[in-house]
């Protein structure tokens, strides 16, 4: 029998016509970026140097990622067979979800949380199950534990966590990874550096770990697209089936050693922040903002329901901040980077400006009314 073709146009699956548009607000950045979490200065200067010594042939091979990815097990105290580059740690998500997740799974989300999860998730056929954090913004580590089910399949953890900076405990980790002992239990630490706590030494105890790393943040590489994902052999094995193996290109591969290799600008980049969130709580404190205490190179403040126009004020001065206010139990809240203590010395200036203003304003109405 001859099927005859009803439909006139390829038609994509139901979940991904239902999904949302992603647009991270990217536009215009040419300003003070205190908005996206990165590094807000430069990358080593060492990379630059690698960047120059690539030739013209050099861009013709395809590039090898294993002679790389063996150097950065041997600097995480990992085997290669624990270790895989991605591009970034976006697409250790994409590649993680698209291997464990099908029809019926369930990925545990403490919220809020990194927006990635849920626009990756929704593209597979699981259930995405949230737990809201308090007031407080702390790790929702009770109500997680109580919401594992014989469906969760993955539990997807940013430590620290973004936008609210709070962090869960080693000891919770390990908690959460035994008592889901069928689910792969996903540490984010794109913010590791800030923090200093990793659960990475604990790949070979517990066998559903899984740790990701990026060098989008502290090392100031965001542009180049460069992650890592690193579990057990056994579960890397299947995460490999799915991941391209072309995804880091040899620009990016090539800039890798140096970074790592140059210890010392890490860290000073990494003090330099710390410093600053320092000076920056302090004058939030004094300017009266309530902020969350944050384990990041960020703060998340309480701008309250003027929230959009304090963020058109800072970006009209020059500096740009998130909004998260339409982030679960976010309302009124914007994210700030923290960038050198120069950099923030300025955006205290222009902050204060921008609360000043929106004072005004609301006494002005007040008057009129
Ligand atoms: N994880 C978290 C928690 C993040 O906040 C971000 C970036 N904002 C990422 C991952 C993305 O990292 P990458 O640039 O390596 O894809």
């Amino acid at each position: 029998m001859v099927e005859l073709i009803t439909t006139r146009h390829p038609v994509p699956r139901a979940r991904v016509q239902s999904m949302k548009e992603y647009h991270p607000p990217l536009g215009s950045r040419e300003a003070l970026r205190l908005d996206f979490n990165e590094n807000t200065f430069a990358c080593s200067p060492k990379v630059r140097e690698a960047l120059a010594r690539i030739s013209a042939a050099d861009f013709t091979r395809y590039p090898e990622r294993e002679p790389v990815e063996a150097l950065v097990a041997a600097h995480l105290g990992l085997s290669k067979s624990q270790v895989a580059l991605t591009n970034g740690v976006d697409e250790a998500i994409h590649v993680l979800f698209e291997t464990f997740l099908e029809s019926g799974d369930e990925l545990l989300l403490p919220v809020p949380t990194y927006t990635m999860y849920e626009v990756y998730a929704s593209a597979t056929e699981a259930n995405v199950v949230t737990v809201l954090a308090a007031d407080d913004l702390q790790f929702p580590f009770e109500r997680l534990l109580a919401a594992i089910t014989p469906r969760t399949k993955i539990i997807a953890i940013a430590n620290p966590n973004s936008p609210s900076g709070s962090a869960a405990s080693r000891e919770q980790i390990v908690e959460l990874a035994r008592r889901a002992p069928h689910a792969v239990v996903m540490i984010d630490e794109a913010y590791f550096h800030f923090h200093g706590e990793t659960v990475i030494d604990l790949l070979d105890e517990l066998p559903n770990l899984m740790v990701a790393r990026t060098f989008s943040k502290a090392y100031g590489l965001a542009g180049l697209r460069l992650g890592i994902l690193a579990g057990s052999a056994e579960l890397m094995r299947w995460v490999r089936r799915v991941l391209s193996p072309y995804s880091v290109n040899s620009l990016a591969l090539a800039c890798l050693p140096p970074a790592l290799e140059d210890t010392a600008y890490l860290d000073w980049y990494v003090s330099e922040v710390l410093k600053a969130r320092a000076g920056f709580e302090a004058a939030l404190d004094k300017a009266g903002i309530r902020r969350w205490p944050s384990c990041a190179n960020f703060i998340l403040v309480d701008i309250g329901s003027r929230h959009a126009e304090f963020v058109r004020l800072m970006r009209a001065a020059g500096v740009l901040v998130r909004d998260r206010s339409s982030d679960p139990g976010c309302d009124g809240r914007v994210r700030i980077t923290i960038g050198t203590t120069e950099q923030m010395r300025h955006a205290v200036i222009v902050l204060n400006d921008a609360v000043a203003s929106l004072k005004a304003a609301s006494a002005s109405q007040g008057d009129a009314q």
